[in-house]
């Protein structure tokens, strides 16, 4: 057996089969591409679910890494570091952020905000005691914790995992009209994605954002956008609530912090939500550490100092014009901003997988969501004539059947 197969082996024996992926095994990555262990080079048009933005293995984040890794990694929030500060100045700057709180993971961030709105209910907002209700969108996704897939309509996801958490209520997402009778006055917050990623690149009607950000206003509502995935460049903007014109009052993000280093994550927010927390109240032993700081601050650098947000705008237009110029009658929709795209299959097409497999046969790597769905996400370096080659696999692809 050769070590591919042997390495696809022994994963499938040892561990839990959580995961699906596709039996590739990769073992290189610079940039936009990454390598398998036969040596054939991939265009990654996943980006690790836009955690790796910058491009694999970034040498200005690669290199901050490895520098604070051998001077310090870890003090835990017991005491402090010389990188916290420097990184909660950097990220304020950037976002306009008054209070910032760093986890690790996305899911961890997203559980953060759940835990600090709750509370800035109760002494702020004055709702009576374990009364806060947080509105959600159906088919979101924002992690896998147990808060989290308690909250979750997608079956695949909390079938067989409660009881569940109470305290949320579930709208359909786009749909102003239903958010609007949804609250009431235990509405703390109103938690979504202000572009629903696995969903499969879900973008509300013109004017929905704006109408949600005037309701959370009115009524005395956390607004909290989930940019795990849509932040830090994904969309041509910092963040996607740009493409919006309107401001959160949480912001969540995670993933590309890191460009792949390292997992990552904050909450971002104004003084009065994160101001309630208290010593005690919260915490992570990784939260915050040395090493996590300066890798994001380097993450952040290279996102800002290369124009990979203008990049990302360029090049997501350029890709997106490409695809939809396909003549194909498999394709129903092409979809997206920026790069995050999204290519949807009529049902005849019998599902995107298999497309998903005939392009890693041409040398490119995309996921697919929900069925019918083809998700594309590069790294937001890439080029031109990277974009033009992607696109001529995608319409060699997707007119051959
Ligand atoms: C990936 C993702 C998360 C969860 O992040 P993890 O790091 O996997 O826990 C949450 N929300 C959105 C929108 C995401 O894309």
């Amino acid at each position: 057996m050769n070590t591919t197969n042997a390495l696809i082996e022994t994963e499938y024996r040892l561990g839990a089969h959580n995961y699906k992926p596709i039996d590739v095994v990769l073992s290189r990555g610079e940039g936009v591409y990454v390598w398998d262990l036969d040596g054939n080079r991939y265009l990654d048009c996943l980006s690790a679910y836009s955690a790796v933005n910058q491009g694999h293995c970034h040498p200005k984040i690669l290199a901050a890494m490895v520098e604070q890794a051998q001077k310090l990694t870890l003090t835990s929030r017991a005491f402090r570091n010389d990188q916290l500060a420097h990184f909660y100045e950097e990220l304020a700057a950037l976002t306009g952020s008054h209070k910032i709180l760093p986890m690790n993971s996305g899911a961890e961030a997203v559980e953060t905000a759940v835990k600090a709105v709750r509370k800035w209910g109760y002494e702020v907002k004055g709702v009576a005691q374990n009364k806060a209700e947080i509105i959600v969108c159906s088919n979101n996704f924002h992690g896998r914790t147990m808060g989290i897939v308690g909250f979750s309509t997608d079956p695949d996801a909390r079938t067989g995992f409660g009881p569940f958490a109470p305290g949320f209520r579930t709208v359909p997402f786009g749909d102003i009209e239903a958010f609007r009778a949804a609250i009431n006055e235990n509405t703390v917050a109103f938690l979504i994605e202000p572009i629903q990623g696995e969903a499969g690149v879900m973008i509300p009607p013109q004017g929905y954002f704006p109408e949600v950000r005037t309701l959370c206003s009115r009524h005395g509502i956390t607004l909290i956008l989930d940019e795990i995935q849509t932040g830090l460049g994904r969309t041509g903007k910092l963040l996607a609530e740009e493409h919006e014109g309107i401001e959160a009052d949480v912001t969540l993000i995670g993933k590309a912090l890191s460009g792949g280093f390292y997992p990552i994550s904050a909450v971002l927010s104004n003084s009065e939500v994160l101001g309630v927390l208290q010593p005690g109240q919260h915490g992570s032993t990784f939260g915050g550490n040395p090493l996590a700081c300066a890798i994001a601050r380097a993450a952040l650098k290279a996102l800002t100092e290369e124009d990979m947000i203008g990049n990302s705008a360029r090049m997501g237009d350029r890709f997106q014009n490409g695809l939809k110029n396909i003549r194909s009658n498999i394709i129903k929709d092409v979809r997206g901003r920026g790069l995050m795209l999204a290519v949807e299959l009529v049902p005849e097409a019998g599902g995107a997988r298999k497309y998903c497999e005939a392009l890693k046969e041409r040398g490119i790597l995309a996921k697919d969501t929900h069925g019918d769905t083809i998700r594309i996400a590069p790294p937001l370096v890439i080029t031109q004539d990277q974009v033009d080659w992607a696109v001529e696999q995608f319409a060699g692809v997707l007119t051959s059947n």
